[in-house]
This record gives structure tokens, C-alpha cells and sequence, in this order.
């Protein structure tokens, strides 16, 4: 362990009074912006506490030697220091999501929680994972099919608590490629569905819609001949408000439009995301410093006219004068053949993508749809052709 890092678990130790008694800290293995992670090894742990374990209460049954003396193999679990400075309320909602999704399949359950003054900590079972960048750049179709599987069975049960978990990208999903199974993780930004303010356009009818629109600043300021290509000045509209959580490049556009209404489904567009990412072996796929740059990045995938559509939907105008977006954008094949090479030069044979590229090409436009309406569900998501196929 390296000395700052040791530095700190001591400091942790010495601040949270009696938790050496209970778990000995081995390492830190995460270090986000609202938390710490430490690997640690649970001291108190013994298999007569595992009510779950049958084989070990059979075992206990025939031979009173071993009831006496409690398992040797250590026990490992992940411990959550929550940084002070998130709002008790925030901190509050993670422990209870987390408790409320404790039976979920594919869901890191939370074992116990603590708190020592102002620190709280989760503690949840350490789970054997491998990291991302260790895999991405080689991971096969068969593979992938095995990743979603899993993925989409963790996403399904949160869904069908009518929980969005806001923050799916690939350090929160810890996979085990051996295993074939991985464990969702981080509700620090989750929320049930239903938490949104104002009625987003989305969920009005297209009459309702153009109205807003004709009535808005934008369309006011066209007609009055104001420049167009100006933002409209002294705005009177109430600026819109939404909740924008997430990671960048992994937001869905209705969450970079500010959409009000935001479900579930949002967790589908960044899972597309992580499988664009496979696919083209780029992480992170998008590099936007902000909201605007990842619509625009967006917009160079879906064209000027899919974006303008989407946009609608929101009750919202998409307006660009940047000449390099086309209006039909380019497709998900092409991207992906320049992103691995295989573009040929002009004079040679057109390349291809594998057949079974191409089957997860088709699956990834369900996960990218533009329109969540439409977006492919998790529980659909398991049931495609793509994940059905897969097989360990
Ligand atoms: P943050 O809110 O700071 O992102 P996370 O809950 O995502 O916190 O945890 C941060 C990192 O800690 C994860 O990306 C993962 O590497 C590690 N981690 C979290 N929980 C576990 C666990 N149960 N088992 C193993 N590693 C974990
Ligand atoms: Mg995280």
C-alpha cells in the first residue's frame, strides 16, 4: 500500500472511532467526488451470521466440533465513506434506495451502515471485479452479449422499483468477465421516478406543443424581425430547471435538453453508451466539457434533423450554424469502422462489419434511440435477439 494512501486509512481509523474493531482496512480503491471506497477485511465476520449459507448450517448440524470455531477465510467488504460535505439529504436517499433495492438481482446490496458524528459510511460486500480499461479494447461480440445480460438483469430490477439510477457508465457497473456477472453500484445520484418539477413537453400533445412554441421568447423575437441568430435578449421565460446528475458523455439528450420528465429510460441511452464504446474500442467515446458540446456531439452521430426532432419533443429549438453537422448524420456502421480502422482507402474494397457486429449494431440504435419513448426497456433489452443469444 502506498504511504499516502496508508496515510489516509489512518486518519480514517482515527477518525471514526471503534471501526478497527470491527473491519481492518486493506486498501483504498476508489476515489470519486462524493465518497472513498476502502477494501477492508470484517473482522466480526463469522458463517454462523450467514443465514443465507445452507451448505455451512447443514455442515453445522452434523459435526459440534466446527460449531465452535468460526470459519477462517476472511471476509471481504467495501467500505463507502461518504465525503461530509454531501447534503444529509443526498446521503439519506443513497441508503434508502440502496436498502430498498437489498433483494435486487445484480445490485451490490448494502450490508450495514454507520455513522460516527458527521462521516457516514455503507459498508456493502467487496465484489472481484476487473477495471474497464482492462478490457475494453478487446472485448468480443460473445462477451458483450454476456456484459448487457447482466447489466440489463441489474437494470431491470432497479426499473421495476421505478428507480433511475442517473449514473450508469462503466466504474459504477463492477464486472467479473470470468464470471460473466457484474453488480451495479453508486445510488449517490439515483432517484425514484416521478421526483421532476414542472410537465415537460414531452408528455403533451403535439397541439399543446406547437403552442409553446408559438408562444415562446424565440418565436416572439422572430416575427418582431429581431436577429435570429442572436440569443433573445431581457428573456422572460423562467429558465428551465431540471436535474442534470450524471457523467458527462453518458447523458441522454432529454437530460442535456433539461427535460423535466425524465425516466427510466434515461439508463438505457448510457448503457448504449458503454456498448458504443466496445464497439468502437474508444473510451471515453465523448469528450464534451459541458451540456451544449454534448449535444453537439450527439448531433454529429444523428445529423441537424434528428437533433431538431428531439428537441421538439422537449418543447425545446434546436438551432445550429456550425456548417460540419450534416443533416442525416452518419451511421452507427461507419462510425465504427473509422473508429477501428476500417475505412480502406478509396480505390479498395469497401469494408464491412462482421454479421455479428452488425447484430449488435441493430441492438445498439434500440439503446441510442433519440425519442425515450421509444428507447428499448431493460426487461425488452433481455428479451432482443442480441442478449438472447448470449451464452457462457
Ligand atoms: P462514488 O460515488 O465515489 O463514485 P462508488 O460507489 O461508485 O462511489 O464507488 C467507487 C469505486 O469503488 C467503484 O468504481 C469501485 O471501483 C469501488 N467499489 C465500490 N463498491 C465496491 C464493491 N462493493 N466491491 C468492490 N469495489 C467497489
Ligand atoms: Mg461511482
Amino acid at each position: 500500500v502506498e504511504e499516502a494512501v496508508a496515510e489516509d486509512m489512518a486518519r480514517f481509523e482515527e477518525s471514526f472511532s471503534g471501526i478497527d474493531q470491527r473491519y481492518r482496512l486493506i486498501n483504498r480503491i476508489g476515489e470519486g467526488t462524493f465518497s472513498t471506497v476502502y477494501k477492508a477485511e470484517d473482522l466480526e465476520y463469522n458463517d454462523y451470521d450467514n443465514r443465507w449459507d445452507i451448505d455451512e448450517r447443514e455442515s453445522r448440524k452434523w459435526s459440534p466440533a466446527h460449531r465452535r470455531r468460526p470459519s477462517r477465510r476472511p471476509h471481504y467488504v467495501a467500505i463507502k465513506k461518504i465525503y461530509v460535505t454531501s447534503s444529509p439529504i443526498r446521503i439519506f436517499n443513497e441508503l434508502e434506495l440502496l436498502f430498498d433495492l437489498r433483494y435486487s438481482d445484480s445490485v451490490c446490496p448494502l450490508i450495514t451502515a454507520f455513522r460516527h458524528m458527521d462521516q457516514v459510511i455503507a459498508v456493502l460486500p467487496y465484489f472481484q471485479h476487473q477495471d474497464f480499461r482492462d478490457y475494453y479494447r478487446d472485448m468480443k461480440i460473445s462477451e458483450m452479449r454476456l456484459y448487457f445480460r447482466s447489466l440489463f438483469t441489474a437494470l431491470r430490477s432497479v426499473h421495476a422499483k421505478k428507480i433511475l439510477h442517473r449514473d450508469i457508465k462503466p466504474t459504477n457497473f463492477l464486472y467479473n468477465p470470468q464470471q460473466a456477472r457484474g453488480v451495479l453500484v453508486d445510488f449517490g445520484l439515483a432517484e425514484r421516478e416521478g421526483t421532476e418539477w414542472h410537465p415537460c413537453a414531452c408528455t403533451l400533445t403535439p397541439e399543446e406543443r406547437r403552442h409553446r412554441i408559438t408562444h415562446s421568447v424565440y418565436a416572439q423575437t422572430q416575427s418582431s424581425g429581431a436577429q435570429a441568430s442572436s440569443y433573445p435578449k431581457n428573456d422572460t421565460r423562467s429558465s428551465r430547471r431540471a436535474n442534470r446528475a450524471g457523467t458527462r458523455g453518458f447523458r441522454a439528450p432529454e437530460v442535456l435538453i433539461k427535460c423535466t420528465q425524465q425516466n427510466t429510460s434515461i439508463d438505457m441511452w448510457s448503457a448504449g453508451v458503454i456498448l458504443l464504446t466496445l464497439l468502437t474500442r474508444r473510451f471515453p467515446f465523448f469528450h464534451s466539457q459541458d451540456d451544449i458540446d454534448a449535444l453537439l456531439e450527439i448531433t454529429t452521430l444523428f445529423g441537424r434533423k434528428r437533433m431538431k426532432e428531439t428537441s421538439l419533443l422537449h418543447g425545446q429549438i434546436f438551432e445550429t450554424n456550425i456548417p460540419s453537422y450534416s443533416d442525416g448524420g452518419h451511421s452507427l456502421e461507419r462510425i465504427i469502422l473509422w473508429c477501428t480502422g476500417r475505412t480502406g482507402d478509396k480505390n479498395g474494397p469497401k469494408k464491412e462489419l462482421e454479421p455479428e457486429e452488425k447484430e449488435a449494431v441493430q441492438f445498439l440504435y434500440r439503446l441510442l434511440e433519440c425519442d425515450p419513448a421509444k428507447r428499448i426497456t431493460a426487461d425488452e433489452a433481455l428479451r432482443h435477439p442480441f442478449i438472447e443469444k448470449a451464452h457462457e
